[in-house]
Order: C-alpha cells, then structure tokens, then sequence
C-alpha cells in the first residue's frame, strides 16, 4: 500500500481551505444521495507526546465478495484533520491521504506537533461525507510524570458467540488508552448459543480476512471505543489461524502455502489496526512488537509471541499446534531451545527492561504467563502447550532476567486463556521459595466462551491469586507513583448488547513490591 500524509500547518493551511469548508458543512451525515463510504468507523492508536497514528478503511458495501468493500479501482484523496475541540473549531492540524486499491482504500495518518497529555478530535473527508468523530489523547512528555494513568485491556471476541456490550462500560470508563492483546478476529466459526453468524467459511485468503474485519468493525460497541481512545494492539493466532507457531500451521500446511496464508492475514490486520505505517508488513513478515512510554509513569512493552515462536512441542500425531502434556509424555517441553518471542525480540525485550525510565513495566502480551498445571486422571501434571507453559525454558530466561537486573514493576498483561488470573510470576514455579519477580493479571474474552470454574487450580499452583473462566469482561487498570490497581470487570450476559457490568474483583500492586494483593488488604 502506498500511503502519502502531508501534514501542513502554514501555507497549506490556505490551500485546503475549501476541503475544510466542505468538512466544517458537513456534519457527520453523508448528503442525501451519497453513500457513507465510513461504515467501518475510524480509530486511533500509538499515541506519542506529539501525535497518534489515525486511521479510517473507505468500505461503502463492507462485506462486498471481492473484498474490496464496494469501492472501484480507482485512488481516492482523503482529506483529515485534527482538532482540539469536538466542533473542529480550532483544526491544527490537517493533511491529504491517498487511498487506493492495493491497500482495501484504508488509510492512515501519523498528525505531529500536537501538546503532550492533552485530547484532540479527528475525522475524515472522502467523497464528499465526513466520518464519525473520533479521539485521542497524546502520551505525556517522555520527562513528564503525570498524577495518574488509567488504561483497560481487552481479547478474545468471537463475534457469533455474542455482543460486545463490554466496549460499551470500557468507554463510560473514559480510559486514556485501549490495549488489545490479541483474537480480534476469528477465523472460523466455533461455539455455543450463537447470537450472530460469520459472513463466510473459515478466512484463507486476503478478500476473506478483509471481510471478517469488516463483519467485526460492524459492532457498533467496538466502534465507539476505537473512536473512544488511541489503542496499543498486538495479535494471538486467530488474526491467522488458530494455534499457528511461525511458518507452522496447526493442520501442518505445505510452509510455502501457509505462509501466503499469513502475508494475507497480516496485510488485512494492517489495514484494518490503526498501527503506525512503519509496521507495514514485508510479505508474509511484520515488526510490530513495540514499546510505548507513558511519560516516566509507565513503559509499554508490546510484545509479539506468535510471529518468532518454536513450533509447541509434542502436538498430536499428524497435527500441528498445541496438546495437553505430562513431563513423562513430553520431555521436550522443557528444551532450553525453545522460544516464545525468537531471539532477537528477547534480547529486545530485555534492553528494553534494563533502560526503562518507568517507574510500571507493563508487558502486553497475548497469554497467561504463570504456570498453569493440572492433574490427570493419572495425578501427572499436565501444561498446555500453547501458552508461556509450554515455552518455560524460555519463561525462566524472562523471569530470571527480570530476578537479577530488577527493572521496575514489572507487570505482565495478557489474554487468550478466556479466563481472568491474577498471578505472581516467579523464575521457579516449583519452588515455594523462589522469589516473587513479577505481577500477572490476564483478562478475560470480550465474548469468547470459556466457562469452567478454575479455582480447584489454586491447589497445584499456589501463585495463582484469582482464576476464573465464568466471566466476560475486560480489565480497567489505574496507575499512580504509588500503585497499579486492576479492576476485573465483568458482564452479566453476553447475548444481550444492554448487559450491565460489575468489578468481579479487585487486585493491587504496591510499588517495589512484586505480586498483586487484594484490594483493600
Ligand atoms: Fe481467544
Ligand atoms: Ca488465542
């Protein structure tokens, strides 16, 4: 996709005159007559002390066959500004994009020289119709460091297994940020009690991934928290394939064909997340871990744990992807050999902890971190080989690192598992005595089923603080000098979009004090 942004404040601001009037006249409803080429809303994300990356996808017919979203060949000029108030009274900034075929007619614009900490508007002008209204707040000073920081995360919505009514108490919330930590969408269709149905079989190809993002983006809930706040997003499998590892796929897949699978899986995610252009993927490869600064209250490392990853060791026989596994049955498991985020991400990773002026680390990755064991019928315990149990050699590397170098805070958050945990990680589950390094709280799906009751896990793994996979919901998390509160919300039902919310519990994390305590306590 060949994407030009101009910003231009000054001169320019004169030539693009008669776009704004357009804009300003405009209001948010397309002219009789025209079609809202905006169904998929807009969204922002990676914000910085000075600008965010904005994004908007031209799709006047969303679910069009051909992927292309009811738009012809032909390159549009879009038109966007920013505002620092919701009327576009006061626009400071405003530029040109080019959307074109190549790119689904998604766009996206990286504004500079706004004021740190500060909310700014935004929309869009294309084919005579504004967009909605989104916005976004610029991160703080790199030097700042601001009284409070509030941010919520969220995974895991199977669109068919229900509404996602849970953006909708995210965005009453007001958080000053949005992290996804994976399974926006899902590739195919699986599930109980379904609400509502996926436009098509299983998505392989590039005008099947680019529809269901559309398909999903249709959920007005969604729509309004990315025009809520600027989002951070990482992916699990389900953005590909379920429980792909690298250049592996679960049903073991020619690499050639598989790896065509992902390019198109990927090129469809970056059309579709408001990333910044320089994570635009190479072919079937993409950079998007990241790290994010919160001023010197908190550093974001967003990590990618699917793209560099050994394939899970002992898979069923003919299969790929992950199994349930003894140490008896699966020695392998514990080959120091195997990796989580490859080699360089780590080293990345760790560069990143040791230099870190924050006083929280926050580590946005897909899954559960702790150690998750339980018993067989034979009382072996088992670990499943998809999450960091699977990977632990490459677990205690992080761990012990984090044990011997002491970067501030660190405080891993996570998804995919559909259940909430509030852990404490440790280089050494097995041993009571191995100190407390870091603090877990995975979130549970926004949607995705996951309904048993984990609290009997308790018993074999001690770390664990709270395990539940009954509830629905998303985790609002309040930070301050002091402490890093984590509050797990929960929503009654997820087959109604007017469900009511309510705090399932409450965890904190003292400053200098690794492992989440009880609110309260
Ligand atoms: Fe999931
Ligand atoms: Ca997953």
């Amino acid at each position: 996709m060949v994407i030009r942004t101009k910003s231009h404040p000054g001169r320019r601001r004169v030539l693009h005159a008669a776009a704004i009037l357009t804009l300003a006249g405009c209001g948010s409803a397309p002219r009789p007559g025209a079609r809202d080429p905006f169904t998929l809303g807009v969204a922002a994300g990676y914000p910085t002390p000075d600008g965010a990356t904005i994004w908007t996808r031209l799709a006047p017919e969303p679910l069009a066959p051909d992927g292309a979203g009811g738009m012809a060949r032909e390159t549009v000029r879009v038109d966007w500004e920013v505002a620092e108030d919701e009327r576009f009274e006061r626009v400071v900034r405003r530029g040109v994009v080019e959307a074109n075929a190549t790119g689904a007619h998604s766009l996206r614009a990286e504004p500079a020289g706004l004021r740190p900490e500060r909310v700014y508007w935004y929309r869009f002008l294309a084919e005579g119709v504004a967009s909605p209204v989104g916005r976004f707040r610029t991160a703080p000073a790199f030097d700042a460091t601001p009284a409070r920081f509030k941010f919520a995360f969220a995974s895991c919505q199977q669109f068919e297994q229900g509404y996602f009514g849970a953006y909708r108490h995210l965005v009453a919330e007001d958080p000053d940020l949005v992290v996804h930590l994976g399974d926006y969408i899902y590739e195919s269709s699986w599930g109980r009690e379904l609400v509502r149905r996926h436009d098509g079989p299983e998505a392989k190809t590039l005008a099947q991934y680019r529809n269901r993002y559309a398909l999903y983006k249709s959920d007005p809930d969604l729509q309004a928290a990315h025009a809520a706040a600027a989002w951070l997003v990482t992916w699990d499998d389900h953005e590909v394939e379920n429980d792909y590892a690298d250049d592996r796929s679960e049903g073991l897949d020619p690499r050639d064909a598989f790896l065509r699978r992902r390019e198109a899986a990927y090129r469809a995610w970056f059309e579709h997340m408001p990333v910044p252009s320089r994570m635009e993927p190479r072919g079937p490869d993409m950079r998007i871990f990241a790290r994010v600064e919160w001023g010197r209250l908190a550093r974001f490392h967003v990590l990618d744990d699917r793209q560099y990853r050994s394939p899970q060791v002992c898979p069923r026989p003919g299969r790929g992807g992950s199994n349930v596994v003894s140490d008896a049955q699966c020695p392998a498991r514990l080959d120091p050999a195997l990796t989580m985020l490859g080699l360089e991400q780590e080293r990345w990773l760790d560069a990143g902890l040791e230099r870190s002026p924050a006083r929280w680390n926050l580590l946005a990755q897909q899954t559960l971190m702790a150690s998750r064991a339980e018993r067989n019928r034979q009382g072996e315990l088992t670990y499943w080989t998809d999450g960091w149990s699977g990977y632990p050699a490459a677990r205690r590397r992080l761990l012990e690192f984090m044990a011997a170098r002491k970067p501030a805070n660190p405080v891993v958050i996570g998804g995919d598992v559909h259940a909430f945990f509030v852990a404490d990680l440790k280089a050494d589950f097995a041993d009571p005595r191995s100190p407390v390094v870091a603090s877990e709280i995975c979130g549970t799906s926004i949607t995705s089923e996951g309904s048993a009751r984990l609290d009997r896990l308790q018993r074999d793994n001690p770390h664990l603080k709270f395990a539940d996979g009954t509830q629905r919901g998303y985790v609002t998390m309040t930070l301050d000098a002091r402490r890093a509160q984590a509050d797990l919300r929960a929503v009654d039902t997820v087959k109604r979009r007017d469900s009511t919310i309510r705090t399932a519990a409450s965890f904190v994390v003292e400053d200098g004090r690794p492992g989440p305590q009880t609110a309260g306590s």
